[in-house]
C-alpha cells in the first residue's frame, strides 16, 4: 500500500542552466513509464523555478532542501514555505544531517520547520539519522527516536503519513559506506515500530520510510526489497541521470 518515493537531493549542485538540463533528461527519461513509483528532486533554490516549469504535468515532484520557520521577517538570506509553495514546490526536505551538522539545526528549530511545511501546504521530507560516535556508543535508536519525538511527536495522527521519514546514517551520507541491508532495516523497524507505538496504527502503516546514505543504482535493489524501506533519498548519484534512474528502476522491480 505504500508506493515507493525516491527523491535526489541535487546540494549545492547545478544551477538553473545545468538543472534545467537534468530535469529535462529525467522527464525523457520518465516519460510514459508505469507511475509506479514516485520520482521527486530537490534542486538548490535559485534553480527551483526552472525545475518547477521544466517538470510540470511530468509527475515528477520538486522539493526545496530547506526553509525557514517563519512566514517572513527579518531573516536575510532565508526562505520561507510560503514562498516555495509560490514557486510550485510541493515537498521539502527538513533536517538533513547537513543542516543539522554545518547551520545548526537544532531538534527543536526542525519541530517548527515541519510545522512551517504544513502551514504553508508543503510536505515534508524529514531526515534523522545517528552519527559514527552515536552508533559506536549504541545510542542509534535514542538518538533516531529523539530525533523523531521532537519534530513529529506532537503532530496529530493524520498529518503524520503526509511526512516522509528518511532515515540517513551520517556516517554513510557522500562517504560511499551504505549501511546494510540488515542494517537499514533494523533501524527502519525501530522507526515504524515508534510510530506504532506514538500513534493509531494507520500511521505506521501509511507512513514512507526512505533511507539515505550513499545508494547507487548497484545497491539499491537489495536496500529496496527490505519490508520497511520504502523508497531512498540519493545526493551524489542523483547528480547522474543514468545512476539515479537505475535507483528508479530498482523501485520499480523492487
Ligand atoms: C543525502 O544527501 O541525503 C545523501 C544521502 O547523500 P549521498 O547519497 O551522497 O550519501
Amino acid at each position: 500500500m505504500r508506493r515507493k518515493f525516491i527523491v535526489g537531493n541535487w546540494k549545492m549542485h547545478k544551477g538553473p542552466a545545468d538543472a534545467d538540463a537534468l530535469a529535462d533528461t529525467l522527464k525523457r527519461a520518465l516519460a510514459g513509464r508505469d507511475a509506479k513509483v514516485d520520482v521527486g528532486v530537490a534542486p538548490p533554490f535559485v534553480s527551483l523555478s526552472a525545475v518547477v516549469s521544466r517538470l510540470k504535468h511530468t509527475g515528477i515532484l520538486v522539493a526545496a532542501q530547506n526553509l525557514h520557520s517563519e512566514a517572513q521577517g527579518a531573516f536575510t538570506g532565508e526562505i520561507s514555505g510560503e514562498m516555495l509553495r509560490q514557486v510550485g514546490v510541493a515537498y521539502c526536505l527538513v533536517g538533513h544531517s547537513e543542516r543539522r551538522q554545518f547551520f545548526g539545526d537544532t531538534d527543536a528549530f526542525v519541530e517548527k520547520k515541519v510545522a512551517a511545511c504544513f502551514r504553508s501546504g508543503l510536505l515534508p521530507i524529514l531526515c534523522v539519522g545517528e552519527t559514527l560516535a552515536e552508533r559506536e556508543a549504541g545510542k542509534e535508536r535514542e538518538v533516531v527516536t529523539r530525533q523523531l519525538t521532537a519534530a513529529i511527536g506532537k503532530l496529530q495522527a493524520d498529518q503524520v503519513p503526509s511526512v516522509t521519514i528518511a532515515y540517513e546514517p551520517v556516517w554513510a551520507i557522500g562517504t560511499g559506506k551504505t549501511a546494510s541491508p540488515l542494517q537499514a532495516q533494523e533501524m527502519h523497524a525501530t522507526i515504524r515500530g515508534w510510530l506504532e507505538s506514538s500513534f493509531p496504527a494507520f500511521v505506521a502503516r501509511s507512513t514512507r520510510l526512505q533511507y539515505g546514505g550513499s545508494v547507487k543504482g548497484s545497491n539499491a535493489a537489495e536496500l529496496l526489497k527490505m519490508p520497511d524501506i520504502d523508497g531512498a533519498l540519493v545526493g551524489g548519484a542523483a547528480l547522474n541521470a543514468e545512476e539515479f534512474l537505475a535507483i528508479v528502476e530498482a523501485a520499480n522491480a523492487a
